[in-house]
């Protein structure tokens, strides 16, 4: 399964992965990172394809996204 992890710690809550997503499982607004921003959730790990649309486009690198199986 793909894997998609957000930095907390680099992470300014702009939404943009949110935005682009084209699967739309990137969600903000229920975790508050260390740094007091909302940051993303990924709502269905599963259905990610691993485009990595969210970490290009990430202006503060806070996302990986790691292929699995
Ligand atoms: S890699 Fe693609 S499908 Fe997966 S969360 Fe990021 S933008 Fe969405
Ligand atoms: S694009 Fe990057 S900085 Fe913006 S909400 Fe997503 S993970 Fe956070």
């Amino acid at each position: 399964m793909n894997e998609v992890k957000v930095n907390d710690k680099l992470c300014k809550g702009c939404g943009y992965c949110v935005h682009y997503c084209p699967k739309k499982i990137l969600e903000l607004g229920k975790v508050r990172s260390s740094k007091g921003h909302f940051y993303p959730a990924v709502t269905d790990q599963e259905a990610c394809i691993a485009c990595l649309m969210c970490a290009t486009i990430c202006p503060e690198g806070a996302i990986e996204v790691a292929k699995g199986e």
